[in-house]
């Protein structure tokens, strides 16, 4: 039976897959015609725009039809899938673009954590040479009290030799 003089859509369907008719837009006919497009008379389907061989007829259904709409619907279907498909892949791809991306961060992180150490050792020593500087000053602050104190000393002996003197 012709599916265009089928009862139902549902029942086109199953006749379809029961063909084993390819998915979406039909490009040829089993027959190796290439698919043509019609509209249909009928008065179940008027005006409905379906594919088809060029070679069926109402008389000969074991050439293609198929409704252009069903078609359609089918195609954006395998678009759709071919979309998810690709969507998952790109998932994945992201999915180990971030694992590249810890992976380098961890590195980066192990290799700054070795120079943070380095420059740490260097800060410390530099610590440890200024503390050392430091002691070092207040040495000579401590020595040139010392020496000004000892100044002051001399100071006040040749003032009072100088006294002395102009005394006697
Ligand atoms: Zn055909």
């Amino acid at each position: 039976m012709h599916p265009m003089y089928s009862s139902s859509s549902s029942g086109l369907k199953a006749s379809y897959s029961r063909r084993g008719q390819e998915r979406g837009i039909p490009r040829k006919c089993r027959c190796g015609a290439v698919s043509v497009i019609k509209t249909s008379e009928t008065l179940k389907n008027p005006g409905r725009i379906f594919y088809c061989c060029p070679y069926g007829s109402k008389e000969n259904s074991g050439h293609l039809f198929k409704w252009t709409d069903l078609s359609m619907v089918e195609e954006m279907e395998e678009v759709e899938s071919v979309v998810e498909k690709i969507q998952v892949d790109v998932g994945s791809l992201e999915k180990g673009l971030h694992d590249v991306e810890a992976e380098m961060k961890s590195l980066a992180m192990k290799s700054n954590g070795s120079e943070i150490e380095g420059i740490k050792a260097v800060a410390q020593g530099c610590e440890k040479e200024i503390g050392e500087l430091k002691a070092m000053i207040v040495c000579c602050e401590k020595e040139i009290q010392a020496l000004r104190s000892f100044k002051n000393l001399i100071v006040c002996i040749v003032v009072m030799f100088v006294l002395y003197a102009l005394i006697f």
